[in-house]
């Protein structure tokens, strides 16, 4: 039987893309092979990577002049690449520091050129977020920089900023098609597929054609994004089982209300949880009202010892991933797209008799 898997990454993926996957794993659909043992230069592999890109841009409504390609290296290879690409010389890019991904990211920039820290988080605890209504990037600056969704500490924009002629940049890593977006207020969205979207591997880049204009030159080639647009990422070999399967898992969230769907259920099952935590004194948010993340719902209970005990009961029940990150400690359930309503449902069940017994 399978668990419940509130892991917050790799993470849990729909039953029914898993069992594509093993139907297909060694012969793909009769064609006598694995897609995991042919070319990734034409063929059956750029036949369903042509689909999944098309299934990607329909599915955010990605306007035609921005390039949507997928990259090796992870989401944490970005954080070099778009400083060593747009922070040009003697100028500045304004960075948010509102927890550990964003932070990671204006750390890294910082090796690489000028930062301006926007907004710094730490006096909150990485609690809160800006009020979107109030960014105003600096004059000049090559481009400001967030991440859409903290996955650590389970604060997540509900809006934007709209920064003007400043290209804004998002990492979207663990909230990406949990919602819509409108994509064309962003100069670049990315992230790392194995939140919301597949297994680890790949990492997916969406940016406006023209911002291959405003790039650095002298880049080596795998860190020049115009090599990787132009060849829609397949200037070197891509990480094709991963992008196999999020093929699989856009098709399913196709069918399952697109967006819009996976909005509608984040709401719902979050909804559970965060139900629970404001009805009881026992349970205990620690970050904004107005940020609260519906991927990654952090919480706390009176004692480290009584989060240990609850970690330890809901394995016993089934439930996995439940620990929070060990920078922060406390209690964080990762609701990913993929997590069934009735696993939420059955948290929330579980966490309401935990507080009977111990509370
Ligand atoms: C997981 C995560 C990353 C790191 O992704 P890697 O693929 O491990 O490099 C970056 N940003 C966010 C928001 C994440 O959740």
């Amino acid at each position: 039987m399978r668990k419940m898997n509130f892991f917050a990454g790799p993470s849990t993926l729909p039953v029914e893309v898993l069992e594509q996957l093993r139907d297909n794993m060694v012969d793909y659909h009769g064609k006598g092979l694995s897609m995991i043992e042919a070319s990734h230069r034409g063929g059956m592999f750029e036949e369903m990577y042509d689909e999944c890109l098309a299934d990607f841009r329909r599915l955010l409504s990605i306007p035609d002049d921005y390039d949507v390609y997928f990259l090796g290296g992870g989401a944490t290879l970005q954080f070099t690449m778009i400083p060593m690409n747009f922070l040009l010389e003697g100028k500045s890019a304004d960075y948010v520091r509102t927890g550990s991904w964003a932070n990671k990211a204006a750390d890294d920039a910082a090796k690489l050129g000028n930062v301006n820290i926007a907004f710094d988080g730490k006096e909150s605890n990485f609690t809160t977020l800006p009020d979107p209504a109030s960014v105003k990037p600096s004059e000049g600056a090559c481009y400001y920089y967030l991440c859409s969704n903290e996955t650590i500490g389970g604060i997540e924009w509900q809006d934007f900023p709209d920064t003007g002629s400043v290209p804004l940049i998002a990492d979207m890593s663990s909230d990406i098609l949990s919602r819509p977006v409108d994509v064309s207020k962003f100069a670049m969205i990315y992230g790392g597929v194995q939140k919301n979207l597949g297994p680890a591997g790949a990492t997916f880049i969406i940016m406006r054609h023209d911002m291959l204009d405003r790039r650095n030159p002298g880049l080596t080639a795998y860190m020049d994004y115009a090599k990787h647009a132009k060849d829609k990422g397949l200037y070197n070999t891509p990480p094709v089982f991963s992008i196999w399967a999020v093929g699989l898992v856009l098709k399913w969230i196709l069918a399952n209300g697109g967006a819009e769907g996976m909005l509608a259920h984040a709401i719902e099952k979050s909804g559970y949880i965060y139900d629970v935590i404001d009805s009881s004194d026992f349970f205990r948010s620690p970050v904004d009202k107005r940020c609260r993340s519906r991927m990654n719902v952090v919480f706390r209970l009176p004692s480290e010892e009584l989060e240990a005990k609850f970690v330890k009961e809901a394995e016993k029940e089934g439930m996995l991933g439940l620990k929070g990150h060990r920078s922060v400690g406390g209690l964080r359930a990762s609701l990913y797209n993929a997590l069934p309503m009735e696993d939420a449902a059955s948290l929330a069940q579980f966490m309401k008799e935990f507080e009977r017994r111990n509370g």
